[in-house]
């Protein structure tokens, strides 16, 4: 009767299947079989049911031969990038809450349950079907996804009883000589940012597809180190960083011109510094899948260079104090040669029989001369003598650094499980005396099982400076950063070994994330512990209040929602079901008006 008497008055949506939840399949307003075929007809055919890449393992869908194929391919991250029913990392396709899985093993009496795979995939390969997709879901109030690649560590790419749009088969690249912005005015003293070369690229372009495409017309752009994340999706949205490039040029997110989006509403826009500015700021930095579909992003490109490209490696069978002594000596190492843009990364690490390893790879970009890195890097070589660890030590010059970024990493391996969590460190704690110390006595107190990684890039420079003129949402201490430290810890593929990891990294190793530099705040987006605390003051600081307007602004439905980002503390965990609204309060200095010069 209440609901009657609510629809009579208007107070009630439509189509959902309670007030506050969206329809869920065993809703009345779940779409019948006719309205996914209709929605099936306005998107040419691509529409596909989906099922967890598991599935033929398990009856009734058994079938030994494409079992054994599933097991063979489910490591290969392209191929998981291109499947809706997969994401990069298997904990993501589990929804442990609800005890569900698919395993990918011949277990053909074991049950294959659905998990955080969607149900429904728009495998879009136009920006029409994009509108279409997010048009039904928003009618019919219905989760909606979206997946490039399905790397995000936080499962931002799948969820429950969901709608997905896959972007993987968007893969246009277009190089321009001169971009100019739409809508840029002729002037002759227009910003920097218009008449520049550039590259317009598809939603579903991969890192290695764009340094390819770039090598081969003599140019570089700013992305990230694996090779099949996608590159406008999450990457570029949540800021990001190139372990090779940041130093030198900035953030992804610092060099985009002009991205083209699909909004809540299933409208087609272009976003740059000459039009809806406000959804151009919110989009480089404020996250992937929460402001609109981005389906075509423009970015500069730079020219190729020569560089000299040095890796240390060693081995320790157990992290003793010597060890952490020669970790110490590794910050300093990397703090003294990153000058004038040059870039650097260490890795400490578990190797599966437990012994711990540091690998550490110096950029040393516009240079062609190894011999100029042998020099510098040698008292440290000494050092390593004097202990008596053996290394191995390697300088390569490299006419082109496009080679050497085309080059596959080895992170480009899919399925196996791993979470992230990261802190941004300031250049004042790095500076500071003891600075690089006190970096290692954190580290040194993380609790690290075999598999687990601490990756630490060079910040800081044309980081720090890309202040004045560039505005983004990212955090603003990213923009007086030292270094990026991120944890990756992978497990085996069983949900004991998945709680663990959860609870290790949330209860003890977030926290010691968090208390390297106490006095600065600041955890990538991207790479982040999915259950970090605080998360509108971790990702963005002073900018929470205006991302979150904005996000009011051009998405007041919560069509596109992703766990801790824009707007979820409205949401449950899933996005499935709204709870009471929050109000916020905070201040952004960064001013949409302040053009690039
Ligand atoms: C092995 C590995 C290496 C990495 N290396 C780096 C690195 O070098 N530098 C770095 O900065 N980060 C790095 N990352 C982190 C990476 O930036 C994030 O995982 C990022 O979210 C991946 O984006 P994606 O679009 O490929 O992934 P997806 O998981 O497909 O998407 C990520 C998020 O973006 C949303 N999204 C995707 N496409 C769109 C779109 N077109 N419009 C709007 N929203 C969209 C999704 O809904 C999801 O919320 C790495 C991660 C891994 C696992």
């Amino acid at each position: 009767m209440l609901a009657i008497v609510g629809l009579l008055l208007g107070i009630l949506p439509l189509v959902s299947g309670s007030a506050k939840c969206r329809c869920q399949p065993s809703d009345a307003c779940w779409p019948s079989e006719q309205d996914w075929n209709a929605l099936n007809d306005s998107i040419h055919g691509h529409l596909v049911r989906v099922r967890p890449i598991g599935h033929v393992c398990h009856e009734p869908f058994y079938n030994r031969t494409s079992c054994n194929e599933r097991v063979r391919l489910q490591t290969d991250s392209n191929w998981r990038a291109a499947q809706p029913g997969a994401l990069q990392s298997f904990n993501w396709e589990n929804w442990p809450q609800r005890h569900e899985s698919c395993t990918i093993e011949a277990k053909p009496n074991s049950t294959c349950e659905q998990g955080r795979i969607p149900w429904y995939s728009a495998v879009v390969h136009s920006v029409d079907e994009i509108q279409e997709a997010v048009r039904f879901a928003k009618k019919r109030n219905i989760r909606l996804v979206i997946k490039n690649t399905g790397h995000d560590s936080s499962g931002r790419s799948g969820a429950p009883y969901s709608l997905q749009i896959l972007t993987n088969r968007l893969n246009n690249i277009t190089f321009h000589n001169n971009f100019v912005a739409s809508r840029a005015p002729s002037r002759v003293n227009a910003p920097t940012t218009t008449r520049v070369p550039a590259v317009t690229i598809g939603a579903g372009v991969m890192v290695g597809e764009l340094y390819a495409a770039a090598a081969s017309r003599g140019y570089i752009v700013v992305a990230g180190e694996c090779t099949t994340v996608g590159v406008a999706g999450g990457y570029l949205q949540g800021g990001g960083v190139s372990t090779v490039l940041s130093p030198m040029y900035g953030l992804a997110a610092d060099h985009v011109l002009e991205l083209e989006v699909v909004t809540a509403q299933g409208d087609l826009i272009i976003t740059n510094d000459y039009q809806h500015r406000d959804l151009f700021w919110a989009l480089r930095g404020g996250g992937g899948g929460t402001y609109g579909i981005v389906t075509r992003a423009t970015m500069r490109a730079f020219p190729d260079m020569p560089s000299v490209i040095s890796t240390i490696s060693f081995t320790a069978t157990q992290a003793d104090d010597i060890f952490w002594q020669t970790v110490t000596q590794v910050v300093e190492l990397t703090r003294s040669l990153s000058v004038n843009g040059n870039s650097g990364q260490y890795i400490i690490g578990r190797l599966s029989n437990s012994h711990w390893f540091v690998n550490w790879t110096m950029f040393v970009l516009n240079e062609t001369d190894s011999k100029s890195v042998d020099g510098k890097v040698a008292p440290f070589l000494s050092l390593l003598n004097w202990f008596g660890i053996h290394y191995q030590y390697r300088s390569t010059e490299y006419p082109k650094v496009s080679t050497f970024l085309a080059i596959p990493k080895q992170a480009d391996i899919g399925g196996v499980g791993y979470l992230q969590s990261s802190k941004v460190v300031s250049e004042s704690f790095m500076g500071s005396i003891g600075g690089a110390s006190r970096l290692v006595a954190s580290l040194s107190e993380l609790s690290l099982d075999p598999g687990a990684l601490v990756t630490v890039n060079v910040l800081g420079g044309q980081v720090n400076v890309n202040t004045s003129g560039v505005c983004t949402s990212v955090h603003p201490n990213w923009r007086s950063s030292a270094l990026l430290v991120v944890l990756m810890q992978s497990f085996p593929p069983t949900s004991q070994a998945q709680a663990a990891a959860h609870e290790k990294l949330t209860q003890i190793n977030t926290p010691v994330l968090t208390l390297i530099d106490p006095g600065s705040a600041g955890v990538y987006f991207n790479e982040a512990d999915p259950e970090q605390g605080h998360f509108q003051a971790a990702f963005w600081g002073r900018h929470y209040e205006r991302l979150r307007r904005i996000k009011d602004q051009w998405d007041m439905d919560g069509v596109f929602m992703v766990r801790n980002g824009v707007g979820s503390e409205d949401w449950d965990v899933e996005s499935l079901c709204r709870r009471n609204a929050t109000v916020w309060s905070s201040t952004s200095n960064c001013r949409a008006d302040a053009l690039p010069s």
